[in-house]
């Protein structure tokens, strides 16, 4: 390479307005963070979470969401919008401010009691901010007043933030008072139809949590407040869980421990002895029937042309809380792994440390190389790195973060690349597995 190689300097903008340098993100270490706040536990995800400057606190259950977080969230809706039209939703947003008169004819007024955040607006007007939405999308289907039978199932769905004041919001963003859920209402022509859906609306989530990596169970649960005849909850097995699950060892039977008769012991099925297990509840389904229909009367025309009340279900999914909870049960104590398809970024390229002339100057040229070269071959990956030009650091401190922060995969410029060929370590982190002499031998999408 010798004279030809160009000096390395960090680029003044990001290269091409894709490669992101981490001098510039924001995106706050702070290493010693506990997440002990006012005397409350904490939990490995809303430790490591602080630590890696993804959150920060506002208030009690409150927080902000720094950029590499809602990176992350972002790449997840999109997955659950993917997986949400596989099942023909569609997408909508309704207002988080809902009039009390919906939920005075439902009874959830009363019913919600403390959990409800509740406001008045300037002429004494009550309303809440959303907890959930049954009564604002059935009044909005309810509307429709020529809703025929061929438009249905309809399946709508949003991403929006949820309030609940919980009485103790904990464990950073697994029990936040605000908070994102992706929830979907759907309307069907009869109880058949609507089981359907229902199965069908199943089959999305455990494909989703299927291609997160996470291990989940699907269990029956109890319908809570919200009510309806059937009900799921899919579950991340987890200590720090707050609900307790019971377990059949062969996978025949799973339940929430409120469902099951007394003391039951042994799985109805096979008779194999239940093991009692907590879970971090990630997502709930709910067959509504007409619960919510025949209080709004939301009906359509049958082919007959008369009105009928629609069938009603619900899912709900905890966005802000499937973020955390991979964290929570894919991590190490220290470092934080990612299900690959949400980390915040893919790749982060760790160049020479400042000074170390003979390798800064060939170890930077050459990663540019390499970064123009992903560029070129794999411009999704390309954009979805950083560069860690922290190059005051050495490549071990700066090799320790990116471990910690846990991006899948880390290129690294050492004294190997002034070899002849020369020589990038390439860690996988998932895997643990490493050193790669070339970045195309390890790079995902590559053969
Ligand atoms: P929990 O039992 O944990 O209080 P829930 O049963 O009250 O949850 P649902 O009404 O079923 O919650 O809401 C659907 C999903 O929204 C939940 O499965 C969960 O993933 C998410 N969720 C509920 N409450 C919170 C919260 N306080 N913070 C973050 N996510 C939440
Ligand atoms: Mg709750
Ligand atoms: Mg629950
Ligand atoms: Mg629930």
């Amino acid at each position: 390479m010798g004279s030809a190689v160009r000096r390395w300097r960090v680029p003044a903008a990001p290269r091409a307005g894709r490669l992101l340098l981490l001098s510039r993100l924001f995106q706050p270490l702070n290493l010693q963070a506990g997440g002990e706040a006012e005397g409350e536990p904490s939990c490995r995800s809303q430790r490591l979470m602080l630590q890696a400057g993804l959150i920060h606190p506002s208030s009690p259950g409150c927080f902000h969401y720094l950029p590499p977080a809602v990176r992350a969230m972002e790449k997840l809706v999109k997955v659950v919008d993917e997986e949400m039209r596989e099942v023909s939703g569609q997408k909508l947003s309704m207002p988080s401010l809902s009039p009390a008169e919906l939920w005075r004819a439902s009874g959830r007024w009363e019913r919600m009691g403390t959990e409800l955040f509740r406001l008045r607006d300037r002429h004494g007007k009550s309303y809440c901010l959303g907890p959930t939405h049954e009564e604002v999308v059935t009044e909005l289907v309810a509307a429709q007043s020529n809703l025929s039978h061929k438009q249905l199932p309809l399946r709508l769905y949003q991403v929006s933030r949820k309030f609940r004041d919980e009485p103790k919001p904990r464990f950073g963003l697994l029990r936040g008072r605000e908070f994102y859920m992706k929830d979907m209402y759907t309307f069907d022509a009869s109880e058949e139809a609507a089981r359907r859906t229902y199965d069908e609306v199943c089959g999305a989530y455990c494909r989703l949590l299927g291609r997160l990596g996470l291990p989940f169970v699907k269990v029956q649960a109890a319908a809570g407040n919200i009510g309806g005849s059937m009900s799921h909850e899919f579950q991340l097995p987890a200590d720090i869980g707050e609900d307790r699950l019971v377990l059949c060892p062969e996978g025949h039977f799973a339940a929430n421990v409120e469902t099951l008769n007394g003391e039951q012991t042994s799985c109805p099925t096979c008779g194999e002895k239940l093991t009692q297990r907590r879970g971090i509840e990630v997502g709930h389904t709910f067959y509504l029937g007409t619960k919510y229909s025949s209080v709004s009367n939301a009906v359509f025309y049958s082919p007959e042309n008369k009105p009928q009340l629609a069938e009603m279900g619900c899912y709900g999914l905890g966005i802000t809380r499937i973020l955390a909870a991979s964290i929570e049960v894919l991590s190490t104590e220290d470092s934080i792994r990612w299900p690959s398809l949400i980390a915040p970024y893919q790749l982060c390229f760790i160049p020479p440390k400042r000074g170390s002339r003979e390798e800064e100057e060939e170890g930077a040229a050459l990663l540019e190389r390499v970064y123009d070269d992903v560029a070129e071959v794999l411009p999704h990956l390309a954009g979805d790195s950083v560069l860690d030009d922290r190059t005051q650091l050495t490549i071990g401190k700066r090799l320790k973060d990116a471990n910690k922060l846990g991006y899948p995969f880390v290129v690294i410029a050492g004294k190997r690349v002034c070899e002849d060929p020369p020589v990038f370590e390439v860690w996988n982190q998932n895997s643990g597995a490493g050193v790669h002499p070339h970045v195309h031998e390890a790079v995902p999408g590559r053969d």
